[in-house]
């Protein structure tokens, strides 16, 4: 018997994602196909181990599963081992800090400020509590990973491992500099891809492979499968990571994930995934075309990858916070985001983060994105009206209303 108050809900979170533009850089839409196994019935099954060493019985069928998973996954990257079990990008992060550290080691990840994760040395989250986390950031004057200052800061704290990766960049990083810098100076280098998996898998941005020591990755994001983590490494890890992740971190695994992973990873390996990724990056220099046609202030002067930084209290003067909101009025939404060397606390930010994988995925092509960004400057640029939200929201609708996906979903 089904619940009608919560499947109401779920429908009008459908509905959103029907008519909204989805900007949010780090979300997606996954294929009927990653929704249907997301919701199959392998959420039943317990499955404490790996294939072929479980510690229930009844596992033959997942465990095909994930061996299906864990090979795919290595062909598409040229990886050596993959661990597919982490629920999140997040407990990634946290196997491989269990596997690689003790209590207390230095550790050197990019600042949060400057576009770093939470994983990557927060004083408030697990890694900064538990490990010395020290971090590298941008050049004030071209917002850029400053390199220089990463080798210098390599050299002088001697950190056990330094992590690369971001949240919020908009440029291509120099994994086989950092990769250098790190084994120079005797780090172990890890990479959190998890923004840019699947411009990584197109080819389209310089892979961290066969730099790394191990890369983490969410597949929810640019990958486009269901939410969940991936821990890939060379060989002399994997017995290591695999008993960070079990019994270390985690319980059993969530094979319905798995499964829903091992179909994101098969789409990946298709040609259209290819066309895909180099849809996201055109759709973003569209965007950034129009911006900087409009007088915006983009950080680090433009993109390279499936996002764009806007410094939207430079360009039109007011919050980030209210870009925000200004955005969801007229059904585009973004999320605000500090911007490096911000005056605001993050709450506020001066900044907002645009990321176009998801309506590349419903099908936007250039002149759709140029059309996005010239709806978004004509909100922000100009007085909080009510004629200019309700002109904004026809031009979203006439934007959303030609596309087709998820259109025979049903909830209720
Ligand atoms: N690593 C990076 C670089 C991220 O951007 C994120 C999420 O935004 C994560 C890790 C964490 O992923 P999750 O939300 O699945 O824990």
């Amino acid at each position: 018997m089904k619940d009608k108050l919560l499947f109401e809900s779920v429908e009008r979170e459908l509905n959103r994602q029907r008519s909204n533009i989805e900007l949010i850089a780090s979300e997606n839409f996954v294929s009927e196909e990653v929704l249907e196994l997301a919701g199959s019935v392998l959420t039943n099954k317990y499955a404490e181990g790996y294939p072929a060493k479980r510690y229930y019985g009844g596992c033959q069928f997942v465990d095909e599963v994930e061996e299906l998973a864990r090979k795919r996954i290595c062909e598409i990257y040229g990886a050596e081992h993959a661990n597919v079990q982490p629920h999140s990008g997040a407990q990634a992060n946290t196997a491989v800090y269990l596997a690689l550290l003790q209590h207390g080691d230095k550790v050197l990840g990019m600042s949060l400020a400057d576009g770093g994760h939470l994983t990557h040395g927060h004083p408030l989250n697990f890694s900064g509590i538990n490990y010395e986390f020290y971090s590298y950031g941008v050049s004030k004057e071209t917002e850029t990973i400053d390199y220089e200052e990463y080798k210098k800061k390599v050299e002088e704290i001697k950190p056990k491992l330094v992590v690369a990766g971001a949240s919020a960049y908009s440029r291509i990083i120099d994994f086989e500099f950092m990769a250098k810098v790190a084994h120079d100076n005797g780090a172990l280098f890890m990479v959190d891809m998890a923004h840019i998996a699947g411009l990584v898998a197109a080819g389209v941005h310089p892979s961290p492979f066969p730099y790394a020591d191990i890369v983490t990755t969410t597949t929810h994001k640019t990958l486009r499968g269901p939410r969940g983590g991936v821990i890939m490494c060379k060989k002399e890890f994997a017995a290591d990571i695999d008993r960070a992740v079990f019994p270390g971190m985690q319980g059993g695994p969530l094979m319905h994930i798995i499964a829903a992973k091992a179909q994101c990873f098969y789409e990946v390996q298709q040609p259209e995934f290819k066309e895909y990724a180099k849809q996201i990056i055109k759709n973003a220099k569209a965007m950034e075309k129009v911006f900087k046609e409009e007088g915006f202030r983009l950080v680090a002067g433009g993109t390279d990858n499936h996002l764009l930084l806007v410094d939207v209290k430079a360009s039109c003067g007011i919050s980030g916070k209210k870009a925000q909101r200004l955005l969801d009025e007229i059904n585009i939404t973004a999320n605000k985001n500090a911007i490096p060397f911000d005056t605001e606390k993050p709450f506020k930010a001066s900044g907002i983060r645009i990321g176009t994988p998801a309506m590349t995925t419903k099908g936007f092509k250039e002149e759709d994105f140029e059309e996005v960004a010239r709806i978004i400057a004509y909100r922000l640029k100009n007085e909080e009206t009510d004629e200019i939200k309700e002109e904004c929201l026809k031009r979203v609708a006439k934007l959303t209303e030609k596309v087709t996906m998820y259109s025979n979903i049903k909830y209720i």
